[in-house]
């Protein structure tokens, strides 16, 4: 460290460097790093800092300091020995999180300059980065989040922020100790899959489930992805043996194209010039390569999706023959979209029943492992079965049974329709041929895990992948999947930082609660309670969906021409009193143009519950019917003329056929009204129409209790 020229230093000097040198070491331990207390060197800052924070002095907010450091450093001053106070403090320079108090001496008047946070090399020529700053671009990298929201979150709690670029060095810091964490962990990973593999089934290779990952959501017409990760878990251990990230752009070689120059040296990022649709296959077979030649075992089996040419691209590059298991996730999604693309054709096939069928699809497959043809049988029995025809059903069908029903089909009764029949066999045929996929079971859930883990530290709606900030992100996520949530005290090693008490003591916190989480996901009494909860919040929905009307759907204000507001909630609810007993109880029903709520009523219909007396009236419709209450009331309207069922009928104007009702009501004098719905829409209907004008028949209803 260049403190400064080997000159005639006087005894004085030699006494204040020898003592900074000391003190250093007590703080610093066996680290051999210097503190700066020359404030001439103090005055270079390593860290631009922004001009925006110029203005900012040491009284201002809060710091991250490291408080033994702090009280350490204020014991004695570097020239005279005495005691340092903190509000003598001149000037703080900053440098990130970190800060360089420069504190006078209130005995020799001496500055020195107190460090908050201690540093290390990075291998550069240099005073050295401060740990906390690296520590910050790893905490930023670990909880997903990008320099704004760091600086956001910060700036809330009152601690100055650190530029965009200096955390950019920081992040370029921690890309090799980080990569070189996770890949051990992978290595580590081959060496366990591979004697648990060679225990378990000897001479038969190794079990590989793969997937992808791309940074862009896209749907099957559009992957456009910048990025993708590929990642191959083994079967026996769940870790991740290989991950590889391919990546479309880089932002140093873009900008140099740009400015045409040539770009300078630097971690490269791009290293796919293909499809994003090429990336899962060609990554693919680069893994099952490197896993076998790291393993020296032969990759036999490929646990995956249906999705990718993985397959042929993996047996082209290895060179032997590969046996493909289906993953039943997938298989089981596959099916439920299927039946949605019937949904419009056969409209039995509710959300409900499609979620029936995938859960029969479940069923068959966990019943019939590896039984590659009890499988077929089973999967082309559920649609027997759903029809009625239960010969080809197992013990599981208890359709023998007297007073048999169906608990999922609507009324409890089979299926009839022959077009569905038709349909619905064509899907189960066309996966029950591939039956020898699906037998084993194989399950991608770890890579679906995995790739949720990917997406947490790296979020989608953010472009990371043109800078080693992926990279850094996706190793991250391996580690932590491989390694726990201590990886991190690897990384830390790895990279000269001092090791921190309070990050082993969150991990050890973190993993008890991820042991805990695990156990209560695998109760059974549990995953029954939530089933039956899932079970009961879908049956509010419905009914909550049936009230409301149609209030989404897609393109919906495209394509339907009229909105039917919901049902209304009612604001004056009319004040009703009990009834001990009567003996005339009137049902009525209202027939509208709509559920909004400045409908017009079309029919009113009464009926005396104990007598023959009736009542129904037509009325003249001033608004148009919207086509959803046409198709339940049957009523339409044209040139101001109402037809029911395409027949016109007689119609009276909405006063008269008000006055024509309290007129029939006055034969049965005192009754109570009752209606289907009447507390949510009929009643609050009356109300409205009270409001037009028609006061009289609403007043007798409210005194005729
Ligand atoms: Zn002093
Ligand atoms: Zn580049
Ligand atoms: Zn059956």
């Amino acid at each position: 460290m260049a403190v400064g020229k080997r000159r005639f230093l006087s005894s004085k000097e030699k006494t204040r460097r020898e003592s900074a040198k000391q003190l250093m070491e007590n703080i610093n331990g066996n680290r051999t790093e210097i503190l700066k207390v020359d404030k001439h060197i103090a005055d270079k800052p390593v860290i631009q800092i922004d001009q925006d924070d110029k203005d900012i002095t040491w009284k201002d907010g809060r710091r991250l300091v490291e408080l033994s450091l702090l009280a350490e450093a204020l014991k004695a001053c570097v020239g005279c020995g005495s005691n340092l106070k903190l509000h003598n403090t001149i000037n703080e320079q900053r440098f990130g999180f970190a800060s360089i108090l420069n504190i006078s001496c209130e005995q020799c008047g001496y500055l020195t300059a107190i460090p908050t946070s201690k540093r290390h090399f990075t291998g550069q020529r240099g005073p050295g980065a401060f740990d906390i700053n690296t520590k910050m671009a790893l905490g930023m990298t670990d909880c997903g989040s990008g320099h704004r929201q760091l600086n956001k979150l910060f700036a809330t709690i009152g601690v100055p922020g650190i530029s965009a670029n200096a955390l950019k060095t920081r992040e370029r810091e921690v890309n090799k100790p980080l990569v070189e964490t996770a890949k051990n962990s992978c290595l580590e990973a081959i060496e366990e899959e591979t004697s648990l593999t060679l225990d378990d089934t000897p001479n038969k290779g190794l079990a590989i489930k793969y997937d992808m990952c791309w940074q862009k959501r896209g749907s099957g017409r559009s992957y456009d992805s910048p990025s993708g990760v590929g990642t191959a878990i083994g079967s026996m251990t769940g870790k991740i043996l290989d991950y590889g990230i391919c990546g479309k752009n880089c932002r140093i070689c873009l900008y140099a194209e740009k400015i045409n120059i040539e770009a300078r040296p630097h971690n490269c990022k791009k290293n796919w010039n293909q499809s994003s649709k090429a990336m899962e296959a060609f990554t693919g077979a680069k893994l099952m390569q490197n896993i076998e030649d790291l393993s020296h075992q032969p990759v036999t089996i490929l646990i995956m999706d249906d999705d990718a040419a993985t397959m042929s691209k993996a047996r082209e590059v290895l060179g032997h023959e590969l046996e493909k298991w289906s993953d039943i996730g997938h298989s089981k999604k596959s099916v439920g979209k299927a039946l949605y693309n019937l949904q419009n054709k056969h409209k039995i096939l509710t959300t409900r029943i499609i979620q029936y069928f995938q859960k029969c699809f479940s069923y068959a497959v966990t019943q019939n492992k590896d039984n590659a043809l009890g499988l077929k049988d089973a999967l082309q029995a559920i649609v027997e079965h759903v029809f009625g025809n239960h010969v080809k059903c197992g013990n599981w069908c208890k359709a023998g049974n007297v007073n048999y029903t169906y608990k999922s089909l609507p009324h409890g009764k089979p299926f009839e329709n022959e077009s569905l029949y038709v349909d619905l066999s064509i899907i189960f045929k066309s996966v029950a041929n591939h039956s020898e996929k699906l037998a084993p079971g194989g399950s991608t859930r770890d890579v679906e895990s995995t790739n949720n883990i990917y997406a947490s530290k790296a979020h989608k709606r953010t472009c990371y992948s043109t800078s080693e900030s992926l990279e850094n992100r996706i190793a991250a996520a391996a580690a932590q999947k491989n390694i726990g949530y201590n990886y991190m005290e690897d990384v830390f090693v790895k990279a000269h930082l001092s090791p921190s008490k309070i990050l082993e003591v969150n991990c050890q916190k973190l993993s008890r609660e991820r042991k805990r989480q695990l156990k209560f996901e695998g109760d059974p009494e549990i995953k029954k309670r939530k089933l039956l909860m899932k079970k009961e919040k879908r049956s509010n929905t419905e009914s909550l969906e049936k009230k409301e009307g149609v209030t989404y759907s897609s393109n919906m204000s495209f394509t339907s021409v009229t909105c039917d507001a919901s049902i209304p909630v009612i604001k004056y609810r009319p004040d009703l009193s009990e009834v001990a007993s009567c003996e005339n109880i009137v049902v009525f029903d209202l027939e509208t143009s709509s559920l909004a709520l400045d409908c017009d009523i079309l029919q009113i219909a009464a009926s005396h519950l104990h007598k023959t007396s009736q009542y129904s009236t037509y009325i003249q419709p001033g608004k148009s019917i919207s086509t959803q209450a046409s198709a339940v009331t049957g009523l339409t309207s044209k040139g101001g003329v109402l037809f029911y069922n395409g027949d016109p009928v007689q119609v009276l104007s909405q006063e008269a056929a008000f006055q024509n009702f309290t007129s029939w009501l006055e034969q049965h004098k005192p009754c109570v009204l009752a209606a289907h719905n009447c507390k949510t829409f009929d009643a609050w209907q009356i109300n409205v129409q009270s409001v037009k004008g028609v006061k009289r028949f609403c007043s007798y209803i409210l005194t005729h209790k």
